[in-house]
């Protein structure tokens, strides 16, 4: 059999530009897939969003006020996901951070720090405590009024996934879907051991095959005061944006695992960051801090170190 022809193609989704390469057995298979995992990552955007007035994800902040509210599959999913790692991490990670980041993103748009008061007030809404999922009827009740949910920090590696289940199901086998610092592949490029990944946060370069790789940290989006840098990523202990200037790239099977594993890493730092990636199977973090770059991993990695 003819090895299969290699395509790519990028449009804008989810604020950012999405990149898919993949091999297929012709232009038309190719384009056909191109189109229906894009059309995919669109309509994730469209649930998920914070920014859309209109998405499940904001119209269940206005509406699930102390009584539950029916989500779609996708939707729950990614907050079942996400309350996972709440637990997991004590509120590390957490999703009802939503007042806090908005406060955050005018003081980026107005390069001054947030007031305060304003903070403290937002921060007062903000606790996945709050959020309650019931899995059976697929419903989020939210306990108070001012809350507001962001998936921001794990829905690009769901729609990663999604995009390469469509693939998949479209006959493609071998496909690399990246979502800014969010990437999933599933099977090797043809005659290759895998796709061949540089670790942002360090100096290797893998060659991953049926994993995600997901970066997080301050490299793009940030407000300069007081000689420090402030992260899009804040510390829902305090309502403060990260200072540490790390940046955390984490290897797993999923999208959905290593995106939320990256920003609650984030706010974990090393020592908590590590420990917590030791309970995942399957899943390798590396941290590049002021301080120098080590990794490590537990179960199968799944990858391995590139030879070139
Ligand atoms: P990422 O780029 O995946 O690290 O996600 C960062 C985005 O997640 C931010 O732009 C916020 O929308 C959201 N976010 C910020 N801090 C947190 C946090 N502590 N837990 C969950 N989501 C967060
Ligand atoms: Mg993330």
């Amino acid at each position: 059999m003819a090895a299969r022809p290699f395509f790519e193609a990028a449009e804008p989704h989810m604020g950012t530009l999405v990149g898919i390469k993949l091999y297929a057995r012709n232009e038309l298979q190719a384009k056909t897939a191109f189109r229906a995992a894009f059309d995919r990552i669109a309509q994730l955007d469209e649930m998920l969003s914070d920014y859309k007035p209109a998405s499940e994800l904001n119209r269940i902040s206005r509406t699930a006020l102390r009584r539950p509210v029916k989500v779609s599959d996708d939707l729950f999913r990614v907050l079942a996901a996400a309350q996972q790692l709440a637990e997991d991490t004590g509120g590390a990670f957490d999703v009802t951070v939503g007042p806090v980041v908005s406060l955050w993103r005018e003081a980026r748009k107005e390069r001054h720090l947030p007031d305060p008061d304003l903070l403290d007030a937002a921060l007062s809404h903000c606790s996945y405590r709050k959020l309650h999922l019931d899995k059976a009827a697929q419903t989020v009740t939210l306990d108070e009024e001012g809350m507001q949910l962001d998936v921001g920090g794990i829905a690009k590696g769901y729609a990663a996934d999604a995009a390469l289940d469509v693939l998949r199901r479209l006959g493609i086998r071998s496909a690399l879907v990246a979502a800014s610092g969010d990437l999933a592949f599933s099977d090797a490029p043809p005659g290759h051991r895998g796709w061949k990944v540089a670790i942002a946060a360090s100096d290797s370069v893998l060659e991953l095959t049926n994993a995600a790789v997901s970066t997080s940290g301050d490299s793009e989006q940030y407000v300069e005061a007081n000689g420090k840098r402030y992260s899009h990523i804040i510390d829902p202990a305090t309502g403060i944006a990260l200072t540490n200037s790390t940046t955390v790239t984490v290897v797993a099977p999923r999208g959905i695992v290593a995106d939320p594993l990256a920003t609650a890493i984030s706010v974990l730092g090393e020592h908590q960051g590590r420990k917590l990636a030791a309970k995942h199977a399957g899943v390798a973090v590396y941290i590049r801090g002021s301080s120098a770059t080590v990794s490590s991993s537990k179960g199968r990695h799944p990858g391995r170190a590139s030879s070139s």
